[in-house]
């Protein structure tokens, strides 16, 4: 349901919130269950309302954390080749890297595939349930819980492993086990949990929000009020507390130096991206001949092999999608670095939640590395190992990403504010 634009004034009961992307002041009426609100100018979504908020994340957490138990018990894939085969549990995925001394990519997969995960339904539980315990630890747990969402991988490892399955499908027969159904029953069922969350809710529940001690006047950006929003719980706050009182979150009017960090982390991304597409990924040693492989070089034998969509999906989500994201996060600094100039901030606007959504699933070819090299390990017969490429493609992908958060998409739209805000000096006058 998009909110009537230019509303002015404040009803009581309208709940006024800052845009954290555009950083206008929109009263958000009360909403009924099912329905959405979206910025009237940049159209992100500000608050989407579900009939019984707590309830039912609570529900679909606890149901996909229950999946991920049983899907840690039982054996997750096989392989069969002429007679010999090989079994793996999840676990056992991180286990094999560690014995490969790949510690890093490792490391990476136990977070992001089920630590992160994890902590994050658990977090949920607690909070939607509002178990009793100190206030400190309920503001800590709600903060680390939005902080981590963005680093919960479970449907890209999951597409990882279907694409290992095509791979695979050349050499021998697969066997999906009772592991693999319920990871797929947790995949879903954790979206369903973070798509019912609702921050808003989450954080009024563990305390009120701080009033920002003056009038808030709706339809202006959060800069001409000297106004900014908490980056955590969406508070409105005064420009001059550094400190939300509420969450804890530390913060400034806009981000502090946002176009440097970015830069510096998009630089260091796009140097280590070089390494990562020359030299080889990953390494199929077949009756103990070895043939290191690029990722372009995996592509291109999908591709003769006849996987046209693997071999398309693979081509975009691990060269496409990494250019172009590294290109359009230069091109949003560009654009910040010059204010005045005449710009389609609607646009802007859609290029930035593009990056942020896709960025993520660059990390696909990493986790088919993880599968395949765990899989596939049939004595002389066929073997898998990750090469170095795949912990620079893992970094690059995780520095781009940290990149897009780092910039502060209000930026884009201060030059548009300031010529609002000369508009209405001279309507005034
Ligand atoms: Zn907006
Ligand atoms: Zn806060």
């Amino acid at each position: 349901m998009p909110l009537r634009s230019k509303a002015v004034h404040v009803h009581r009961s309208d709940d006024p919130l800052l845009c954290p992307q555009c950083d206008l002041m929109v009263a958000l009426p009360a909403l009924s269950p099912g329905n959405r609100a979206n910025c009237p100018r940049c159209h992100t979504t500000l608050q989407t309302a579900w009939a019984e908020p707590r309830r039912r994340p609570m529900v679909f957490a606890l149901s996909a954390l229950f999946m991920l138990l049983l899907a840690n018990l039982f054996p997750f894939v096989s392989i069969h080749v002429k007679g010999l085969s090989s079994e793996i549990t999840l676990y056992q995925i991180p286990q094999v890297m560690m014995s490969e001394d790949y510690a890093s990519m490792a490391g990476m997969f136990i977070l992001f595939v089920q630590l992160v995960p994890a902590f994050c339904m658990v977090t949920i539980i607690l909070l939607c349930l509002r178990v009793q315990m100190p206030q400190s630890l309920k503001v800590r747990l709600a903060r680390w819980l939005f902080m981590l969402k963005a680093w919960s991988m479970v449907e890209i490892f999951l597409a990882g492993v279907l694409v290992s399955f095509v791979k695979l499908m050349a050499y021998g027969n697969i066997g999906i086990s009772l592991s693999f159904y319920a990871y797929v029953l947790f995949c879903l069922l954790q979206v369903r949990a973070f798509q019912c969350l609702d921050r808003r809710t989450l954080w009024n529940d563990i305390a009120p929000a701080p009033a920002p001690g003056r009038v808030l006047r709706v339809g202006q950006s959060g800069l001409q009020q000297q106004l900014r929003a908490c980056p955590c719980c969406t508070a409105v706050l005064p420009a001059g507390q550094k400190q939300c009182p509420r969450c804890g979150t530390k913060g400034h009017l806009r981000k502090k130096h946002s176009l440097q960090w970015t830069m510096a982390l998009l630089i260091t991304a796009a140097l280590l991206y070089i390494p990562a597409n020359v030299l080889p990924i990953m390494n199929t040693e077949l009756l103990g001949n070895p043939a290191p492989s690029t990722i372009m070089a995996g592509v291109i034998l999908l591709w003769s092999d006849g996987s046209y969509p693997v071999a398309l999906v693979i081509f975009i989500a691990s060269i496409m999608v990494p250019t172009l994201k590294m290109m359009a996060i230069a091109w949003l600094c560009w654009d910040a670095r010059h204010p005045d100039r005449q710009r389609d901030s609607e646009r802007m606007h859609l290029i930035y939640e593009v990056v942020e959504f896709v960025g993520r699933w660059s990390m696909i070819d990493v986790f088919v590395i993880a599968v395949l090299s765990a899989l596939v390990r049939i004595g002389q017969l066929m073997n898998v190992y990750p090469q170095v490429a795949a912990v620079l493609f893992a970094m690059v992908v995780i520095l781009t990403m940290i990149a897009a958060m780092t910039f502060d998409p209000r930026l884009s739209w201060d030059g548009l504010n300031r010529k609002n805000q000369k508009e209405l000096h001279l309507d005034s006058k």
